[in-house]
Protein backbone atom coordinates (compact mmCIF):
# COMPACT_ATOMS: atom_id res chain seq x y z
CA UNK A 1 0.00 0.00 0.00
CA UNK A 2 0.90 3.57 -1.07
CA UNK A 3 1.50 5.98 1.64
CA UNK A 4 0.05 9.30 0.55
CA UNK A 5 2.16 12.36 -0.03
CA UNK A 6 1.72 16.15 0.40
CA UNK A 7 0.92 15.91 -3.67
CA UNK A 8 -2.23 13.52 -2.86
CA UNK A 9 -3.54 15.92 -0.08
CA UNK A 10 -3.22 18.91 -2.03
CA UNK A 11 -5.40 16.89 -5.06
CA UNK A 12 -7.63 16.04 -2.43
CA UNK A 13 -8.22 19.67 -1.77
CA UNK A 14 -8.94 20.45 -5.45
CA UNK A 15 -11.18 17.75 -4.96
CA UNK A 16 -13.50 18.99 -1.98
CA UNK A 17 -13.37 22.66 -2.43
CA UNK A 18 -16.76 21.90 -4.45
CA UNK A 19 -17.75 19.22 -1.57
CA UNK A 20 -17.26 21.12 1.80
CA UNK A 21 -16.15 24.70 2.73
CA UNK A 22 -13.24 25.06 5.26
CA UNK A 23 -13.88 24.40 8.79
CA UNK A 24 -13.89 27.83 10.80
CA UNK A 25 -10.69 27.96 13.17
CA UNK A 26 -11.44 30.40 17.11
CA UNK A 27 -9.67 30.89 19.90
CA UNK A 28 -11.51 31.86 23.44
CA UNK A 29 -9.70 33.94 25.95
CA UNK A 30 -11.41 31.77 28.60
CA UNK A 31 -9.65 28.94 27.33
CA UNK A 32 -6.60 30.42 26.43
CA UNK A 33 -6.77 31.63 30.46
CA UNK A 34 -7.39 28.02 31.41
CA UNK A 35 -4.87 26.16 29.23
CA UNK A 36 -2.20 28.97 29.77
CA UNK A 37 -1.19 28.65 26.52
CA UNK A 38 -2.88 30.40 23.02
CA UNK A 39 -4.83 27.96 21.97
CA UNK A 40 -6.72 27.80 18.42
CA UNK A 41 -9.73 25.10 17.99
CA UNK A 42 -10.10 23.97 14.84
CA UNK A 43 -13.86 23.27 14.58
CA UNK A 44 -14.20 19.84 12.48
CA UNK A 45 -17.34 19.32 14.33
CA UNK A 46 -19.32 21.89 12.34
CA UNK A 47 -18.88 19.47 9.06
CA UNK A 48 -22.59 18.42 7.79
CA UNK A 49 -21.53 14.71 9.36
CA UNK A 50 -20.35 16.42 12.70
CA UNK A 51 -16.94 14.52 12.17
CA UNK A 52 -13.78 15.68 10.05
CA UNK A 53 -13.89 11.98 8.43
CA UNK A 54 -16.24 12.83 5.84
CA UNK A 55 -13.23 14.88 4.02
CA UNK A 56 -11.93 11.41 3.90
CA UNK A 57 -15.18 9.62 2.52
CA UNK A 58 -15.57 11.94 0.21
CA UNK A 59 -12.41 12.00 -1.38
CA UNK A 60 -12.21 8.25 -1.48
CA UNK A 61 -15.28 8.14 -3.40
CA UNK A 62 -14.45 11.24 -5.73
CA UNK A 63 -11.21 9.19 -6.91
CA UNK A 64 -12.84 5.19 -7.32
CA UNK A 65 -14.05 4.60 -10.97
CA UNK A 66 -17.28 4.81 -12.47
CA UNK A 67 -17.59 1.16 -12.20
CA UNK A 68 -16.25 0.64 -9.13
CA UNK A 69 -18.36 3.46 -7.47
CA UNK A 70 -21.63 1.76 -8.58
CA UNK A 71 -20.70 -1.55 -7.26
CA UNK A 72 -20.63 0.47 -4.27
CA UNK A 73 -18.75 0.68 -0.64
CA UNK A 74 -18.82 -1.43 2.73
CA UNK A 75 -17.61 -0.08 6.32
CA UNK A 76 -17.89 -0.99 9.40
CA UNK A 77 -17.58 1.26 12.27
CA UNK A 78 -19.25 2.24 15.73
CA UNK A 79 -20.20 5.66 13.89
CA UNK A 80 -18.28 8.56 12.03
CA UNK A 81 -16.38 6.83 9.41
CA UNK A 82 -20.23 4.97 8.63
CA UNK A 83 -21.77 8.34 8.45
CA UNK A 84 -18.73 10.26 6.28
CA UNK A 85 -19.28 6.81 3.53
CA UNK A 86 -23.00 7.24 3.59
CA UNK A 87 -22.85 11.14 2.99
CA UNK A 88 -19.87 10.45 0.26
CA UNK A 89 -21.70 7.49 -1.15
CA UNK A 90 -25.05 9.51 -1.65
CA UNK A 91 -23.23 12.58 -2.69
CA UNK A 92 -22.25 10.50 -5.79
CA UNK A 93 -24.82 8.15 -6.20
CA UNK A 94 -23.61 5.02 -4.75
CA UNK A 95 -24.77 2.28 -2.67
CA UNK A 96 -23.28 1.86 0.51
CA UNK A 97 -23.14 -0.68 3.50
CA UNK A 98 -22.55 -0.15 6.99
CA UNK A 99 -21.93 -2.87 9.57
CA UNK A 100 -22.07 -1.54 13.21
CA UNK A 101 -21.78 -3.61 16.61
CA UNK A 102 -25.04 -4.33 17.94
CA UNK A 103 -26.61 -1.52 19.99
CA UNK A 104 -24.97 1.26 18.24
CA UNK A 105 -25.35 5.21 19.57
CA UNK A 106 -28.59 6.05 18.69
CA UNK A 107 -27.81 9.26 16.82
CA UNK A 108 -24.77 7.62 14.31
CA UNK A 109 -27.42 4.82 13.61
CA UNK A 110 -29.81 6.99 12.71
CA UNK A 111 -27.64 9.42 10.62
CA UNK A 112 -26.77 6.65 9.04
CA UNK A 113 -29.65 5.83 7.99
CA UNK A 114 -31.13 9.30 6.75
CA UNK A 115 -27.81 9.58 4.45
CA UNK A 116 -29.92 6.09 2.57
CA UNK A 117 -27.31 3.67 3.47
CA UNK A 118 -28.34 0.40 4.64
CA UNK A 119 -27.40 -0.55 8.50
CA UNK A 120 -26.89 -4.02 9.32
CA UNK A 121 -26.14 -4.36 13.50
CA UNK A 122 -24.18 -7.45 13.94
CA UNK A 123 -21.97 -8.92 16.26
CA UNK A 124 -20.86 -8.15 20.11
CA UNK A 125 -17.95 -5.71 19.60
CA UNK A 126 -15.99 -3.63 16.48
CA UNK A 127 -13.80 -6.86 15.92
CA UNK A 128 -17.34 -8.72 15.04
CA UNK A 129 -18.89 -6.36 13.19
CA UNK A 130 -15.16 -6.32 10.92
CA UNK A 131 -15.27 -9.90 10.50
CA UNK A 132 -19.02 -10.06 9.30
CA UNK A 133 -18.08 -6.79 6.71
CA UNK A 134 -15.38 -8.79 5.14
CA UNK A 135 -17.89 -11.47 4.58
CA UNK A 136 -20.80 -9.21 3.11
CA UNK A 137 -18.06 -7.16 1.31
CA UNK A 138 -17.29 -10.29 -0.72
CA UNK A 139 -20.87 -11.62 -1.13
CA UNK A 140 -21.97 -8.41 -2.64
CA UNK A 141 -18.60 -7.48 -4.42
CA UNK A 142 -18.43 -3.83 -2.66
CA UNK A 143 -15.64 -2.51 -1.87
CA UNK A 144 -14.76 -3.00 1.83
CA UNK A 145 -13.21 0.51 3.35
CA UNK A 146 -10.48 0.19 6.44
CA UNK A 147 -10.92 3.49 8.44
CA UNK A 148 -7.15 3.85 9.14
CA UNK A 149 -5.29 1.81 6.39
CA UNK A 150 -6.44 3.57 3.44
CA UNK A 151 -4.26 6.18 1.75
CA UNK A 152 -7.05 7.99 0.15
CA UNK A 153 -8.92 8.77 3.36
CA UNK A 154 -5.74 9.73 4.83
CA UNK A 155 -5.42 12.02 2.09
CA UNK A 156 -8.45 13.97 2.71
CA UNK A 157 -8.34 14.42 6.19
CA UNK A 158 -4.77 15.86 5.66
CA UNK A 159 -7.06 19.09 3.93
CA UNK A 160 -7.99 20.17 7.13
CA UNK A 161 -4.23 20.22 8.82
CA UNK A 162 -3.93 22.29 5.42
CA UNK A 163 -6.39 24.71 6.57
CA UNK A 164 -4.25 24.65 9.61
CA UNK A 165 -1.42 25.44 8.69
CA UNK A 166 -2.66 28.09 5.97
CA UNK A 167 -4.29 30.04 8.66
CA UNK A 168 -1.81 30.08 11.10
CA UNK A 169 1.43 29.04 10.11
CA UNK A 170 3.66 29.55 12.85
CA UNK A 171 2.33 27.16 15.54
CA UNK A 172 4.50 25.35 18.21
CA UNK A 173 2.18 22.51 18.11
CA UNK A 174 -0.82 20.52 16.92
CA UNK A 175 -2.61 18.18 19.19
CA UNK A 176 -4.99 15.31 17.67
CA UNK A 177 -6.98 12.71 18.97
CA UNK A 178 -6.21 8.91 17.51
CA UNK A 179 -8.19 5.66 17.00
CA UNK A 180 -7.06 4.20 13.90
CA UNK A 181 -4.90 6.99 13.16
CA UNK A 182 -5.77 8.44 10.18
CA UNK A 183 -5.93 12.16 11.52
CA UNK A 184 -2.44 12.16 13.08
CA UNK A 185 -1.06 10.66 10.19
CA UNK A 186 -2.31 13.37 8.07
CA UNK A 187 -1.36 16.06 10.58
CA UNK A 188 2.52 14.35 10.13
CA UNK A 189 2.20 14.35 6.48
CA UNK A 190 1.40 18.41 5.97
CA UNK A 191 3.61 19.54 8.92
CA UNK A 192 6.55 18.24 7.67
CA UNK A 193 5.67 19.74 4.57
CA UNK A 194 4.74 23.01 5.02
CA UNK A 195 5.20 23.80 9.10
CA UNK A 196 8.06 21.45 10.16
CA UNK A 197 8.75 23.21 13.22
CA UNK A 198 5.34 22.83 14.48
CA UNK A 199 5.04 19.48 16.75
CA UNK A 200 2.29 16.75 16.16
CA UNK A 201 1.05 15.35 19.77
CA UNK A 202 -1.03 12.13 19.01
CA UNK A 203 -3.68 11.83 22.35
CA UNK A 204 -5.49 8.41 22.46
CA UNK A 205 -7.65 7.43 25.81
CA UNK A 206 -5.89 5.53 28.08
CA UNK A 207 -8.41 2.55 28.23
CA UNK A 208 -7.14 1.90 24.33
CA UNK A 209 -3.51 2.44 23.95
CA UNK A 210 -3.41 0.40 20.80
CA UNK A 211 -2.06 3.15 18.62
CA UNK A 212 -0.09 4.96 21.59
CA UNK A 213 1.60 1.44 22.35
CA UNK A 214 2.25 0.36 18.58
CA UNK A 215 4.11 4.33 17.84
CA UNK A 216 6.26 3.35 21.06
CA UNK A 217 6.99 -0.65 19.72
CA UNK A 218 7.49 0.66 16.33
CA UNK A 219 5.29 -2.21 15.25
CA UNK A 220 1.44 -2.57 15.34
CA UNK A 221 0.14 -4.49 18.49
CA UNK A 222 -3.07 -5.14 19.48
CA UNK A 223 -4.24 -3.90 22.81
CA UNK A 224 -7.63 -3.86 25.42
CA UNK A 225 -9.95 -1.40 24.47
CA UNK A 226 -12.24 -0.75 27.38
CA UNK A 227 -12.85 3.70 26.44
CA UNK A 228 -16.07 4.69 26.21
CA UNK A 229 -15.05 7.79 23.90
CA UNK A 230 -16.42 5.55 20.52
CA UNK A 231 -14.31 7.80 18.11
CA UNK A 232 -11.00 6.70 19.65
CA UNK A 233 -11.99 3.20 20.65
CA UNK A 234 -9.41 1.00 18.82
CA UNK A 235 -8.29 -2.31 19.63
CA UNK A 236 -5.16 -2.36 17.32
CA UNK A 237 -2.41 -0.29 15.79
CA UNK A 238 -2.95 0.24 11.66
CA UNK A 239 0.20 -0.46 9.70
CA UNK A 240 -0.27 2.72 7.00
CA UNK A 241 -1.07 5.74 9.96
CA UNK A 242 1.57 4.10 12.10
CA UNK A 243 4.23 4.07 9.42
CA UNK A 244 3.71 7.76 8.77
CA UNK A 245 3.91 8.48 12.46
CA UNK A 246 6.62 6.42 13.03
CA UNK A 247 9.05 8.92 12.43
CA UNK A 248 7.57 12.26 12.55
CA UNK A 249 5.27 12.38 15.12
CA UNK A 250 6.49 14.88 18.29
CA UNK A 251 4.84 12.85 21.08
CA UNK A 252 2.19 10.60 22.30
CA UNK A 253 -0.16 10.96 25.04
CA UNK A 254 -3.04 9.18 26.75
CA UNK A 255 -5.59 10.71 28.81
CA UNK A 256 -8.52 9.04 30.81
CA UNK A 257 -11.77 9.44 30.06
CA UNK A 258 -12.86 11.33 33.02
CA UNK A 259 -10.73 13.91 31.95
CA UNK A 260 -12.23 13.62 28.22
CA UNK A 261 -15.64 14.42 29.32
CA UNK A 262 -14.31 17.57 31.85
CA UNK A 263 -12.63 18.67 28.32
CA UNK A 264 -15.90 18.22 26.52
CA UNK A 265 -17.74 20.32 29.22
CA UNK A 266 -15.29 23.29 29.35
CA UNK A 267 -15.93 23.32 25.54
CA UNK A 268 -19.27 23.98 25.73
CA UNK A 269 -18.94 26.66 28.35
CA UNK A 270 -15.70 28.37 26.87
CA UNK A 271 -15.84 27.70 23.51
CA UNK A 272 -19.52 27.38 23.02
CA UNK A 273 -19.49 24.17 21.19
CA UNK A 274 -20.39 20.74 21.41
CA UNK A 275 -17.91 18.14 21.13
CA UNK A 276 -18.25 14.43 21.41
CA UNK A 277 -15.41 12.96 24.09
CA UNK A 278 -13.31 11.95 21.28
CA UNK A 279 -13.21 15.65 19.95
CA UNK A 280 -12.67 17.03 23.01
CA UNK A 281 -9.51 14.23 24.23
CA UNK A 282 -6.94 16.66 22.29
CA UNK A 283 -8.26 19.84 24.77
CA UNK A 284 -8.45 17.23 27.58
CA UNK A 285 -4.58 16.40 26.77
CA UNK A 286 -3.44 19.92 26.75
CA UNK A 287 -5.41 20.76 29.80
CA UNK A 288 -3.36 18.16 31.44
CA UNK A 289 -0.09 18.72 30.71
CA UNK A 290 -0.06 22.69 31.24
CA UNK A 291 3.70 23.03 31.90
CA UNK A 292 4.55 21.03 28.43
CA UNK A 293 2.13 24.17 26.49
CA UNK A 294 2.89 27.66 28.63
CA UNK A 295 3.01 30.49 26.09
CA UNK A 296 3.06 28.47 22.89
CA UNK A 297 0.23 28.86 19.95
CA UNK A 298 -1.37 25.13 19.57
CA UNK A 299 -4.04 24.48 17.75
CA UNK A 300 -6.22 21.57 19.26
CA UNK A 301 -8.32 19.57 16.78
CA UNK A 302 -12.03 19.21 17.60
CA UNK A 303 -12.64 16.47 15.51
CA UNK A 304 -16.44 15.34 15.37
CA UNK A 305 -19.72 16.73 17.61
CA UNK A 306 -21.34 13.50 17.56
CA UNK A 307 -21.93 13.17 21.49
CA UNK A 308 -24.93 11.13 22.15
CA UNK A 309 -27.84 12.33 24.57
CA UNK A 310 -26.84 9.99 27.09
CA UNK A 311 -22.99 11.46 26.71
CA UNK A 312 -23.98 14.80 26.66
CA UNK A 313 -26.02 14.29 29.95
CA UNK A 314 -23.04 12.32 31.59
CA UNK A 315 -20.36 14.89 30.99
CA UNK A 316 -22.51 17.72 33.00
CA UNK A 317 -23.20 14.89 35.58
CA UNK A 318 -19.59 14.40 36.17
CA UNK A 319 -18.21 17.75 36.05
CA UNK A 320 -20.96 19.38 38.33
CA UNK A 321 -20.41 16.60 40.97
CA UNK A 322 -16.33 17.75 40.84
C1 LIG B 1 -12.47 8.70 14.08
C2 LIG B 1 -12.40 9.82 15.03
C3 LIG B 1 -11.22 10.15 15.69
C4 LIG B 1 -9.96 9.35 15.52
O1 LIG B 1 -9.49 9.46 14.20
P1 LIG B 1 -8.57 8.34 13.54
O2 LIG B 1 -8.32 8.88 12.21
O3 LIG B 1 -9.37 7.07 13.55
O4 LIG B 1 -7.37 8.22 14.39
C5 LIG B 1 -11.21 11.25 16.50
N1 LIG B 1 -12.32 11.99 16.69
C6 LIG B 1 -13.48 11.70 16.08
C7 LIG B 1 -14.66 12.55 16.34
C8 LIG B 1 -13.57 10.60 15.22
O5 LIG B 1 -14.71 10.32 14.62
Amino acid sequence: MRPPTITDALRARRLLADHLPPTPMWSYPALNAAAGATVLIKHENTQPTGAFKVRGGLTLLAGMDPAERSRGVLGYSTGNHAQSLAYAAARFGAPCVIVMPEDPNPAKARAVRALGAELIEHGADLDAAAAHAGKVAADRGMRLVSAGDEPALIAGVATAYLEVFEREPALDAIVVPVGAGSGAAAACLVAAAVAPGCRVIAVQSAASPAAYESWRAGVPLTRPNRTRVEGLAAGCGFALPQGLLRSRLADFVLVDDDAIAEAQWTLMRDAHTLAEGAGAAALAAVLAAPGDFAGQRVAVMVTGGNASEREIRACGGITAAA
